[in-house]
């Protein structure tokens, strides 16, 4: 009769190893259990809510990416986000800023992930970037 030791706090198991289940890495999308990941499975958690289009744009120049949901779910809903090229808004973030409608027809807020080294900032509902938005 061998007595077993239990695991205890030493190696604690992390949600970044597991594979499956609520923390599933979805690149490009989230998981069940609201975290979201860039199309590259950099995990990511929300960061800040509601910021202004400028703040956006200083810091998509400071290298962040950026995604789009157009229906205003906030993303872990029917549609996936879109992840435009990360070149492309970077130039485009030097000379314009994010556009929310005016009248929107969908909830509409931008807001800003973190986490593996990436930012990104996500922009939900009637909002357009120059050219590079659905
Ligand atoms: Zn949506």
């Amino acid at each position: 009769m061998t007595k077993r030791a239990r695991t205890t706090g030493r190696g604690k198991i992390s949600a970044a190893t597991t594979s499956g289940g609520r923390f599933a890495v979805r690149p490009g999308t989230f998981n069940l259990a609201g975290e979201l990941f860039t199309p590259e499975g950099n995990r990511l958690s929300r960061l800040e809510e509601d910021i202004r289009e400028e703040v956006a744009a200083v810091l998509v120049r400071d290298g962040a990416e950026v995604a789009f949901e157009a229906c205003g779910c906030g993303g872990g809903g029917q549609c996936k986000p879109y992840w435009p090229g990360k070149a492309k808004i970077k130039a485009l973030s030097r000379s314009s800023l994010p556009q929310m409608s005016p009248r929107p027809t969908a909830p509409t807020w931008i807001d800003v992930w973190a986490g593996d080294g990436t930012t990104v900032v996500f922009c939900h509902g009637d909002i357009t970037w120059g050219s590079l938005l659905p």
